[in-house]
């Protein structure tokens, strides 16, 4: 789980932290999807009427599981996949409508795949001077130089492909790409292939490359933890579609849809029904934020760091499972009614299976959905 500044209140999360975000609003638009959808089989689109946009410097996370339209998204972005409708512009240049496609080579976007594509023949220097051959010899070592330096390659320049570990080759690939000055760099799970133990710090290290260099960067990703970690808007894809766009905070603390609010984080949902002006639930009660009518059947979205454990005789809540986390202890919690909430306690709480517990809310981001809206079932 993320750590979040504390709320000020009456502040939606995003706008607590908005402000620090390195890009203003006033950035130019250099990347914008209006309603795309591409198809590779008649009638079956792979993504339908996606709409998102990128400012000078942004980086954008597309997030969502495996199938649901990232790699196709980017395809199109990058000029491989046309669309059968909506419209792509780059810099406020149309490049992608209904028979309308132009060209990749003619859109200045900068590529790093999954597997680097790197070429096995060619030395690292030689790898990333592959798309220079318009610049005059002087120009091009310059320029060589420069990326092997900002990827913190130097040293390596005359060995091959297969002599670099894996986070190497993923930095060859990226000065490949930022050697060509995109006015997009895409990027494809680009630490899938990478140790986990590295990924942190590969993340790290391409977050500090893409600011420093001001490059705007989309970058997909089926892992919320990485989304949350590298973008400055996540867009959450489901089945082709874009269920939520929006700064990290908020798609975490304000999940648009139950599908966001289970995708991106442990989240229990609870039935509950509108009565007074409160949502009752029988975890006890909630403020009913949204204005449901009386009577109107909803569901509560709550976190396990929303919810307590406190040990009590007679209380008809049991502990089920403790699952040791190194930072903290996700309790699994039955209620009466069978149903099974989850309780983030410190690491140090170590509570026996069965322990009868009082549940304390602290409901700082619950999220209301109405009944209907079963999460599991979108995916
Ligand atoms: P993701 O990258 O999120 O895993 P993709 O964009 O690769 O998803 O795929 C989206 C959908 O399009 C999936 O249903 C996938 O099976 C389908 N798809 C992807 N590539 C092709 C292709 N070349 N031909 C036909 N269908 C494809
Ligand atoms: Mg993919």
């Amino acid at each position: 789980m993320p750590d979040l500044p504390p709320l000020e209140p009456g502040k939606r999360p995003d706008e607590a932290v908005a402000k620090g975000r390195p890009n203003e609003e006033t950035s130019p638009i250099v990347l914008e999807l209006r309603k795309v959808t591409c198809a590779y089989e008649a009638g079956r689109p792979a993504i339908s009427d996606i709409s998102l946009c990128a400012r000078k410097g942004d980086i954008l996370c597309l997030l969502g599981p495996s199938g649901c339209g990232k790699t196709t998204t980017l395809r199109v972005i990058a000029g491989f996949e046309p669309v059968i409708g909506g419209e792509v512009y780059l810099q406020d240049q149309l490049v992608s409508a209904a028979g309308l496609l132009v060209p990749t080579e003619e859109r200045r976007v900068g590529m790093v795949f999954q597997e680097y594509a790197l070429f096995p023949h060619l030395r690292v220097a030689e790898n990333i001077a592959f798309g220079l051959r318009h610049l005059s010899a002087d120009q091009r070592t310059t320029q060589v130089h420069a990326m092997l330096a900002m990827t913190g390659l130097i040293g390596f320049e005359r060995r091959y492909p297969h002599e670099l570990s894996g986070g190497q080759q993923q930095r060859v690939a990226l000065a490949r790409a930022l050697a060509q000055k995109p006015v997009i760099l895409l990027l494809d799970e680009p630490f899938s292939n990478l140790d986990p133990d590295m990924t942190g710090k590969m993340r790290q290290d391409l977050h500090d490359l893409l600011r420093r260099t001001n490059t705007t960067a989309i970058l997909v990703t089926h892992d919320h933890d990485e989304a949350f970690a590298m973008a400055d808007r996540v867009a959450v894809l489901n089945n082709g579609r874009l269920e939520q766009f929006d700064t990290p905070e908020a798609i975490y603390h304000m999940p648009s849809t139950p599908f966001v609010a289970d995708f991106v984080g442990q989240a229990d949902f609870i039935p509950g029904i509108v009565e007074n002006g409160k949502v009752l639930t029988e975890i006890g009660e909630f403020p009913n934020q949204a204005g449901y009518q009386g009577g109107a059947r909803v569901v509560v979205m709550i976190r396990p760091d929303d919810i307590h454990v406190i040990p009590a005789e007679n209380c008809t809540a049991r502990i089920l499972a403790r699952q040791f986390r190194g930072s903290e202890n996700l309790y699994m919690i039955g209620l009466p009614s069978g149903r099974v909430v989850h309780s983030s306690e410190a690491s140090t709480s170590v509570y026996p299976i069965g322990t009868p517990v009082e549940l304390q809310i602290v409901a700082t981001h619950t999220v209301l959905f109405d009944r209907d809206a079963n999460p599991r079932s979108s995916t």
